[in-house]
């Protein structure tokens, strides 16, 4: 921003180096067997069983996580509802929070689905409980799938939701993208054993960094299973579909980069985590997100500035590029206020995600930062909020980011209200 060198990037990708996997790309080489869930690729979800999911169920891999959401929601409602598909001609909704990425809203509407946003928790930034039971008690059996967001990495409590699914007979899928290394309350991975798919993304901007990919791990094997054919091309029997299918297969290569990066994890995330406490330590005056589990996978520092710079968010990003320091806005805008979801989706009440997308500030983590580079980046952002203290920006809010200042209307809103309202 501003021209000038970036110093301290937002983020730093830095998956395992295939110029230093050479030998294992020549056996690949060797072996030409490139793709089709080959034996790199099952060294690797075993492997990951044991060092990160407790060996408490199994896993196969995605191309990327987006595609492995869309193949997981069609294949719990699926199972659920026996062989026909639409399951049925009414509406169908997928109810997922709108602070997140556009994928699992997308992975919906590509199987027909529509996304039902609800509202977030203030503290955990995860979805609201009571949102959530209230938009059920609501919609009932219009609801097709449940799809929570592990928000960045934190841990979302899986025992509440294999009860809700209980009660309801709603089905669950977990968009844990960014959660790949988290640890539960009682130091078990994320995820490990849970009834119901947990998706995660091996995508190079997530700690978990490779290139391309993804993996789902179920507590039910014959679920994986069943995933495992739907990715390919639904194959039940020799070149012969017997359940819906796509191509959702990580090649050899992709497997190679993610046994790599498993290979370094454990120190990598014990970096990681000591740079989040030095964040922590420094900024004492901001809202950090309230952890749940006994450690975070995360993927870059997400706070909320103190509460007199709540309004100037973008301008401090500005500012930040200005002195060569890369800070974003996840998410902002969220996914209900987004063109193409305005017209494709239901809101429920969404004010504490307004809130949290008008004012959170991401700050860079990534890999090879030292502490003395996070004490750089907390020393720019105190210089900028001396600056805009004494009203003395010298950097202006770019046009573009000033435009998203002003919060818009989100269309479907009223749509919803009018809907949830009891009659
Ligand atoms: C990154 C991300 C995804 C998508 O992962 P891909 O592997 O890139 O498809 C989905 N959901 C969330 C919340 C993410 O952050």
């Amino acid at each position: 921003m501003g021209g000038r060198d970036v110093k301290i990037p937002f983020l730093r990708p830095s998956p395992p180096r295939l110029s230093g996997l050479a030998s294992e790309l020549q056996a690949i080489e060797q072996s030409r067997i490139f793709t089709n869930y080959g034996p790199t690729n099952a060294r690797f979800e075993r492997a990951l069983e044991e060092q990160l999911l407790n060996d408490a169920g199994g896993c196969v891999t995605v191309c990327n996580a987006t595609i492995g959401l869309m193949m997981a929601m069609r294949a719990v409602i699926e199972r659920r509802s026996g062989t026909r598909w639409p399951p049925s001609h009414r509406r169908r909704y997928a109810l997922m929070p709108s602070f997140t990425f556009a994928a699992a809203a997308q992975a919906a509407d590509w199987i027909g689905l529509t996304p039902l946003f609800c509202d977030v928790d203030p503290d955990d930034w995860s979805s609201s409980a009571e949102a959530e039971e209230r938009l059920i008690a609501c919609h009932g059996d219009d609801i097709a799938v449940i799809v929570p967001y592990a928000t960045f990495g934190n841990c979302v409590d899986l025992e509440r939701y294999a009860q809700l699914s209980e009660r309801t007979g709603i089905p669950v899928v977990i968009d844990a993208a960014a959660s790949l290394g988290s640890l539960d309350d009682q130091g078990r991975g994320f995820g490990a054993g849970f009834a119901f798919p947990v998706v995660f993304s091996m995508h190079a901007t997530k700690m978990f960094a490779t290139a391309e990919g993804g993996v789902i791990h179920c507590g039910d094997r014959d679920l994986i299973e069943m995933l495992r054919t739907m990715g390919n091309f639904g194959f039940g029997l020799p070149r012969s579909a017997t359940m819906p299918g796509l191509n959702s297969k990580l090649s050899e290569i992709g497997a190679l980069l993610a046994l790599g990066r498993l290979g370094e994890f454990e120190a990598i995330v014990r970096h990681r985590d000591m740079l989040a406490d030095r964040y922590r330590q420094l900024l004492p005056d901001h809202v950090f997100q309230r952890m749940r589990g006994r450690r975070c996978a995360c993927q870059f520092m997400p706070i909320l500035p103190p509460a007199n710079f709540e309004d100037r968010r973008d301008e401090i990003i500005a500012a930040l590029g200005a002195d060569g320091i890369g800070a974003a806005a996840y998410f902002s805008p969220h996914v209900a206020e987004q063109p193409f979801f305005r017209s494709r989706s239901i809101s429920d009440d969404l004010s504490v995600t307004a809130h949290l997308s008008h004012s959170i500030l991401a700050l860079p983590l990534w890999d090879e930062m030292t502490a003395r580079t996070v004490e750089a980046v907390c020393e720019a952002l105190r210089a900028v909020y001396g600056h805009l203290r004494r009203g003395a920006l010298r950097h202006l809010p770019l046009p573009d980011l000033a435009a998203h200042v002003a919060a818009q209307p989100i269309g479907a809103m009223s749509v919803c209200m009018a809907e949830v309202r009891p009659s």
